[in-house]
């Protein structure tokens, strides 16, 4: 779970080590959870290209992979301003570029990319074959969902990008802020009765 303003963050410990997000990269208390793993970590997936996800990118020494519409913004440390939001930069190489419908495969576990924009150009939710959405800042548990005021942003596409989740088949919703939950479709309907609600 992100303390202060670093986001979730994910270890999946698998044949390959893979971490979905860093946070800040600010704080130590991530660096100090992850120790153990700090060596090992093949691959960091990140959900999209804002200060809270990317900033601790450079803890690691691992590959670093992103939706390409969103990894000039990580490579240039624009980070569609949140640099500016939060008073720090931080740019990484973008290592492997995801699209559409790419599949991540750890050892037991799969991942594949759903493209979400909206809350950025590139934002992608993650769909594991044990029933996880890893959702980034797209959806949030308890109804909610990510700002679209930011650079890059757009509330149109962010409630085209929610409908499609309900095509996927998740258990548990993983958010890249606020609490994990089990139910994720309950979470998804709710978010888009406000979203369409506030359009
Ligand atoms: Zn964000």
């Amino acid at each position: 779970m992100g303390r202060g303003y670093d986001s979730n963050c994910y270890l999946i410990v698998d044949e390959k080590t893979v971490l979905i997000d860093t946070g800040t990269g600010a704080t130590d208390s991530l660096r100090e959870r992850l120790k153990p793993w700090a060596g090992e970590i093949d691959l960091i997936i990140n959900t999209h290209a804002h200060f809270d996800h990317v900033g601790g990118n450079r803890l690691f020494d691992a590959e670093v992979a992103i939706h390409v519409d969103d990894a000039s913004e990580m490579e240039s440390g624009r980070l569609y301003g949140t640099s500016e939001l939060f008073g720090e930069s931080a740019s990484s190489k973008a290592d492997v570029l995801l699209r559409e419908g790419d599949v991540i495969e750890t050892g037991e576990l799969s991942l594949e990319v759903v493209h979400t924009p909206g809350h950025t150009p590139g934002s992608v939710c993650l769909v594991s074959s044990r029933g996880h959405l890893f959702s980034g800042d797209t959806l949030f548990s308890g109804g909610s969902f990510g700002r679209t005021d930011l650079p890059g942003g757009n509330t149109e596409e962010l409630l085209m990008s929610l409908e499609r989740l309900k095509n996927t088949r998740f258990e548990y919703l993983m958010p890249g802020h606020m609490d994990c939950v089990k139910e994720g479709m309950k979470h998804l309907e709710a978010a888009l009765e406000l979203l369409r609600r506030s359009l």
